[in-house]
Order: structure tokens, then sequence, then C-alpha cells
């Protein structure tokens, strides 16, 4: 059970737990509480408190808020961190490791969570590569419970729309997707992700085909009519 406190967190400062319906809200709580009880958060620079507990495992929750029995098992450490960057100095938003420990930028996690429309969540690409990365290989290409002819159309789509995106970047067209996820199969996935939740009709013009996999792979249809 959520408490009082963690449901008013909800409230306060996850704009799309309000537009869940009343059985959504009851299984996103009991995932949320599922969550923070069975992973380690633990944090840089930032208190450890009820807030940010719950600023993660919505983010990851919202995920698999459709997908049975996924608790993100290989997943052991959540760090939350004041800055976070990479080998070369350079901000960091997040990182999910191989080992299936994130790292996320606070201030990054907090904007992901209120503001849902630019396309934009660091929550959601970690996880995301947390989910891609359950079978052990981080490949743009989840373990699903596909017969092997739904495997390879996976594996077709992903594999396309990183062609057609990377050409894209090239000419300079703009794009929906960030062109971060020109850099691996596992990015685009990553990437895809983040669009998906937070700029669905977008995502589903431009993409049509990537938008289904991920429809079908979430188990969800992000609201269209509210989004973009
Ligand atoms: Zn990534």
């Amino acid at each position: 059970m959520l408490s009082d406190e963690r449901r008013a967190i909800l409230l306060q400062q996850v704009a799309f737990y309000a537009r869940l319906t009343p059985e959504e809200r009851a299984r996103f709580e009991r995932q949320v509480a599922a969550f923070i009880e069975r992973k380690v958060i633990l944090t840089r620079g930032v208190e450890l408190d009820d807030r940010v507990k719950v600023i993660v495992a919505a983010h990851a929750c919202r995920l698999t808020l459709n997908m049975v029995a996924e608790e993100y098992s290989r997943l052991q450490y959540v760090h939350v961190v004041d800055s976070h960057h990479d080998d070369d100095g350079d901000r960091l938003l997040g990182s999910a490791s191989a080992n299936s420990s994130v790292t996320l930028e606070w201030r990054a996690l907090v904007d992901g969570a209120r503001d849902e429309r630019d396309g934009e969540n660091v929550g959601y690409h970690e996880f995301a590569h947390v989910l891609d990365a359950s079978d052990g290989v981080s490949d743009g290409v989840p373990p699903l419970l596909l017969d092997p002819t739904q495997r390879r159309h996976w594996q077709r789509v992903v594999g396309d729309e990183l062609e057609k995106l990377r050409g894209a970047v090239e000419l300079g067209i703009p794009t929906v997707l960030d062109a971060g996820a020109t850099k691996s199969e596992a990015e685009l996935f990553a990437v895809a992700t983040e669009a998906f939740f937070e700029l669905p009709e977008r995502l589903k013009n431009a993409h049509p085909e990537l938008f289904m996999l991920l429809a079908d792979f979430y188990r969800q249809r992000p609201d269209l009519a509210a989004s973009d």
C-alpha cells in the first residue's frame, strides 16, 4: 500500500498520475510501493527522502504499468545524483550500467515528471535501457515472449527506423526522435520510449511501425488526444 504522503507526492509532482483511471491508479500505486520496497535507491548530493523515492519509482512503473510481472528483476540500485558526467566531463542526464544499476540526475528527473510534453524524460530513457537489457543484451530488442517471426519483425523495424533517422539527421531534416537515437539500436529504443510517452501523436505520424511496436510491447496507448 502506498501511504497518503507518497500519494500526495504523485499528485503534486508526477503529471501523468492525475490522468490514470481509478483502476490504473490502484495498480500503479501497488507497483510504486513494491519498487520502493525492493530496489535500493541511493543519492549523492541530494537528500534521500520520499520525494526522491516516489519520483524514481513513478518513472519506472509508468513503463511497466500494463506489463504483467515485469519488476525490473535485474535492477538493484538506482543512484540519484546532483550532477553526472561522462569521461570527458560532459553533463549526463542519466546512464544505465551493464550490471543494471541506473544513475539519474535529480534535476532532469524532476523536470521529466513535471513536463511531459517535451519528448525528453531521462527516467523513461534509462528504465527503457533496463528493460532492453533484461535478457542480458542491450540491443534495442527487449526480451519478448514472441515467436521468432515477431522478433525478426521487431529487428527489421528498429533497423529500418535507425537507417531512416540517420539519413534524416545527416541531411539536417528535423526529426521527432532526438539525434542521440542514431547511435545504436539500444539508443533508438530508449529515445523512442521517451517520445512514445511524451509525444505519442507525433511519433505515431512520423514512425507508425515503431509506434505500434512500442504500443504492443508496453501494452499501452498513451493518451493521444491530450498530447502534443
Ligand atoms: Zn541511452
